[in-house]
């Protein structure tokens, strides 16, 4: 496939267009016009472009790419090193940040939801890129447990969950705004730092911290399999953390 046909194919069924975020989403580096191999992966690093000039793919797709409008736009040092050998190798860079955590149907969040069978409430948005439901304390730990993945639990003294907030990636940002809004008394994100730690315990939730790429696996999972059966093109998730 021609590599903007397929940027503007994942565009239009993320809605990528409409969302306001801090990565550059879409083509984010030019590389061969036609598509025959693709690499998945959450946070694109040398490793993984080595594994592609190896294996002869040209096209990867990440959660996490090279370019955030956040940083310094200069592209020197690292940057630089990795970028030239993108460009002589003649890859595809894409990345999908925010439409890939808030999607209805493939997104982190909701299928980390799903896989540990959160009865949702509410689907994430723009505004609050997570996902709102319930159900029991016990059950819930078991499905994590499922997931065979390391994570952190710091309990609550309530016996009972009522209501939790799903956010992957790094969920800093929400968990008070949860708290107060949606009176949540469980929290369960990738990465969050110490201060809101010590916030969730103020405020006595749960919180279950699993890790920032362990829980931002599914949703990169779930694309790599739809552009293998919807394109026809081979792809392979690697799951480097
Ligand atoms: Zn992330």
């Amino acid at each position: 496939m021609n590599n903007l046909k397929l940027e503007k194919k994942i565009n239009k069924y993320l809605k990528s267009n409409n969302i306001k975020d801090i990565s550059i989403n879409g083509l984010q580096i030019e590389g061969k016009k036609n598509i025959n191999k693709i690499i998945t992966c959450i946070t694109i690093n040398n490793l993984i472009i080595k594994k592609c000039i190896k294996n002869k793919y040209n096209t990867i797709i990440c959660h996490h790419g090279l370019l955030w409008k956040n940083e310094n736009l200069n592209i020197i040092g690292i940057k630089k090193k990795i970028i030239k050998n993108i460009l002589i190798n003649n890859i595809n860079i894409y990345c999908w940040h925010l439409p890939l955590d808030i999607h209805p149907k493939i997104g982190n969040n909701i299928i980390l939801a799903k896989k540990i069978n959160v009865n949702i409430k509410k689907l994430p948005n723009k505004n609050y890129p997570l996902i709102i439901g319930y159900n029991n304390k016990k059950k819930i730990i078991k499905k994590i447990l499922k997931l065979n993945i390391k994570f952190k639990f710091i309990k609550s003294k309530k016996k009972k969950i009522k209501k939790i907030a799903i956010c992957t990636g790094k969920g800093d940002y929400y968990i008070e705004k949860c708290i107060l809004k949606y009176n949540i008394d469980t929290y369960i994100t990738g990465e969050i730092s110490e201060y809101k730690i010590i916030l969730s315990k103020n405020y006595d939730i749960n919180l279950f911290i699993l890790g920032h790429h362990n829980s931002e696996i599914y949703g990169m999972k779930t694309l790599s399999k739809k552009i293998n059966k919807k394109y026809n093109i081979y792809t392979k998730f690697i799951n480097i953390k």
